[in-house]
């Protein structure tokens, strides 16, 4: 039996692969701009990390984990995110002891045992950003124009941001009262109304059309802020307003983990079917309090990296799709094989991107391979060539082709290619 890739897992595989490299810099590179630095945290954590710091009510937690005995006994969980391990090294290491914000980015793979489909995966790729230890709105705002500008700098055109605010332990306790309330008089079957018992913002992001219908009047947290979250609101709307972001007010937005408070946000794409979502994020200033940290503001998000592809792919953005070299060597011979792997280590060291036949490939089949590299270039060099001193440059494009003294190839081809 031939083995294939574990369900909800792919292959990423060239050259598709090159665009997800591409939108994984391209997403990641305001952040460095904006003096975020990389870090790194192990793949799986300790399991009590995420059913305390995500919520043991959420489905990602109660139902998505993938969690097993490590043969110390200890339970270990693949991360299903990434925010609770960052806070996890923050608190490990000190870092809130130095400068503040700590202003950190990532990217790699998380785990949710999700039903798959296109666009949902168990193994998936996030870039995030988490700004952690000031708690000013402006830096709600810095955060959230990050991610704007990563899809922007991709050409991703029909992204929305949707924004809103979660409240705080000050008010979202009064609003969950209201809420329970209208709900209690809705017609909800006996699951619906236990989970408004437990967790009743959860009841809004319900999709089904019966429970949607009801809902058209369902009283909004934005409309309970306390007098500090609407101040705080306010104050990201107009940072976000100067610099020219634009944004959907999504009162009943909802998020799948536990520990937004605050400002939360969630970019959806038009051109992915039923998971719209390509990135979100929000504060979580409750977080490192709840994995046993002293009381830390933080604000940050994760984009969805193979979401993020699909969007490109759905609006005709080719990304990451530069030739894999820009000059071929063609050695005939095994001499010219020699001089021709020295000229290109050369080639590569001057920074030009270059590979050459190798297994001895007669002149038909190598200018074949040189063609299919998508270089701009072949250097051809046979035994006459080299008791010249020289190397024929032949341009892939035109088919031109000049004889060049062996000792100026490089100077030459960089001179062409700059
Ligand atoms: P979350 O951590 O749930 O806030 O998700 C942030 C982003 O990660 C989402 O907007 C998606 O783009 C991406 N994402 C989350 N879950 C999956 C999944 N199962 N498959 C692919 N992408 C995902």
């Amino acid at each position: 039996m031939a083995f294939v890739a574990p369900k909800g897992t792919y292959d990423l595989l060239p050259p598709e692969a090159a665009a997800f490299t591409a939108v994984r810099e391209t997403l990641a590179r305001p952040a460095v701009l904006a003096g975020y630095e990389y870090i790194e945290t192990p793949i799986f954590e300790d399991t009590a990390l995420f059913a305390r710091g995500v919520g043991e009510s959420t489905d990602v937690v109660s139902k998505e984990m993938y969690t097993f005995p490590d043969k110390g006994g200890r339970s270990l969980t693949l991360r299903p995110e990434s925010t609770a391990g960052v806070m996890r090294a923050v608190i490990e290491h000190r870092l809130y002891a130095g400068q503040l914000p700590v202003k950190l980015w990532y990217a790699g793979p998380n785990f949710r045992y999700e039903r798959p489909q296109s666009g949902r995966y168990r193994h998936f790729t996030q870039v995030g950003v988490e700004a952690i230890g000031v708690d000013d709105p402006m830096l709600d705002a810095e955060v959230v124009a990050l991610a704007v500008e990563g899809y922007r700098a991709l050409g991703l055109r029909e992204f929305r941001l949707l924004l809103t605010s979660l409240g705080d332990p000050a008010c979202r306790p009064q609003y969950r009262a209201v809420l329970q309330a209208f709900l209690a008089g809705l017609d909800l079957d006996e699951d619906t109304r236990r989970r408004a018992e437990l967790n009743p913002l959860r009841v809004l992001d319900d999709k089904r059309p019966e429970v949607q219908a009801q809902l058209a009047e369902v009283p909004t947290m934005v409309a309970h802020l306390c007098r500090p979250c609407a101040e705080h609101y306010d104050a990201v709307r107009a940072r976000l307003a100067d610099i020219g972001v634009q944004w959907d007010e999504a009162p009943r937005l909802v998020r799948g983990l536990d520990y937004y408070m605050r400002t939360t946000f969630e970019f959806v794409h038009g051109g992915l079917g039923a998971q719209s979502a390509v990135g979100g994020g929000g504060r979580y200033d409750g977080l490192s309090a709840s994995i046993g940290g002293p009381d830390l503001t933080g604000i940050g998000w994760a984009l969805g990296v193979d979401r993020t592809v699909l969007a490109l792919r759905a609006e005709g953005v080719g990304v990451g799709v530069s030739a894999r070299c820009q000059v071929y060597g063609v050695p005939l011979g095994p001499v010219a094989a020699g001089l021709m792997f020295s000229l290109v280590t050369r080639l590569r060291a001057a920074g030009i991107a270059a590979d050459l036949a190798y297994g001895g490939r007669g002149l038909k089949g190598a200018m074949k391979a040189a063609d299919r590299s998508g270089a701009a270039y072949a250097v051809v060099l046979g035994d006459h060539d080299i008791e010249a001193g020289q190397a024929q440059l032949k341009d892939l494009r035109d088919g031109a082709q000049v004889a060049v003294p062996l000792d100026t190839v490089v100077a030459t081809l960089q001179e062409k290619l700059s």
